[in-house]
């Protein structure tokens, strides 16, 4: 048995390469103020466009070896943000990226989007029992920008959040645990629209949209920055250990996905609370008000 930090922080994410775009800074912050931070990604990726043409082989229609080559991707990021528990929904392999919404691959047998709801978060309640985190972050409804994966995830994620906390729930996967305080990843739509305004897209071609970027919401709705600055380094080094996925231009402020339109590499992420109080008006750490955890110790 090892006692665990006081604190300690679950995301789940779709692919790899989602947990180092969207809370990198969040991650290797948490992770440096010593808060256990697990990582739970649900599929490997199988289905993402391979940018680097010397990794091409790699694609579906090809070798097939994006999987595994992506679980190496993962670790390596993992190691650049300093945190150390990162696993796969079920075990690696267990669900298959389920491509983007409409085509055939959401159908196939093992595809993430049409996993039975409670087996999936069967697996995601054995984590939150083990780990009794107070905070957890994930997507939107909406996925943040509606592939299946995120969807699916999302819905896992709170599936599994309620199942944990149900005491006559599989009690074989452990204690029941509340998780005091749900987010969900955002940016405000000001602050995205400005850093649009003055990104120098090189070496990309092209600018994207706002639209591209997942999770735009009104200023309003943010409830929570995590000031990411000191980790900006750390979170382009893990964004860029995902080569096949991501590029990321030097002096880490723009990067591009496979479509190749720069966009902005945030230092400062956002969330929106909704699940448990706040602790402020304007939170700048996800614990806040999460209860006294150095009382709760927790046993892994
Ligand atoms: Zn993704």
């Amino acid at each position: 048995m090892t006692e665990l930090p006081a604190r300690r922080l679950l995301l789940v994410h779709a692919h790899p390469d989602d947990e180092s775009i969207n809370n990198g800074a969040t991650m290797a912050k948490y992770a440096a103020d010593g808060a256990h931070v697990t990582l739970v990604t649900c599929t490997l990726g199988e289905e993402g466009e391979v940018i680097p043409d010397e990794l091409a082989h790699l694609a579906p229609d090809r070798e097939n070896l994006l999987g595994p080559h992506r679980i190496g991707e993962l670790a390596a990021a993992m190691k650049e943000l300093g945190v150390t528990d990162h696993r796969f929904l079920g075990g690696p392999g267990r669900y298959h990226d389920s491509g983007m919404m409409g085509v055939e691959q959401n159908e196939r047998p093992g595809a993430f989007w049409s996993a039975d709801l409670d087996e999936a978060a069967a697996h995601l309640v054995a984590v939150i029992r083990e780990i009794r985190p107070q905070v957890l972050v994930t997507y939107d409804p909406d996925g943040g920008y509606g592939h299946p994966d995120h969807i699916q995830a999302h819905r896992v994620a709170l599936r599994a959040a309620d199942l944990a906390a149900e005491p006559a729930f599989r009690r074989d996967l452990g204690e029941p645990h509340t998780i005091a305080k749900i987010y969900w990843n955002r940016v405000p739509r000001t602050v995205v629209e400005e850093r649009f305004r003055r990104l120098d897209p090189a070496p990309f071609g092209a600018v994207a949209a706002v639209g591209d970027v997942p999770g735009v919401v009104d200023d309003e709705r943010i409830t929570a920055e995590i000031d990411g600055r000191p980790y900006l380094g750390r979170k382009a080094a893990a964004m860029r250990a995902h080569a096949t996925q991501v590029e990321v231009a030097e002096g880490d402020a723009v990067f591009a996905l496979s479509n190749g339109l720069a966009q902005p590499l945030f230092d400062i992420e956002y969330y929106e609370l909704v699940r448990g109080e706040p602790g402020s008006a304007h939170e700048k750490d996800l614990f806040e008000g999460a209860g006294s955890p150095a009382a709760e110790g927790a046993h892994a």
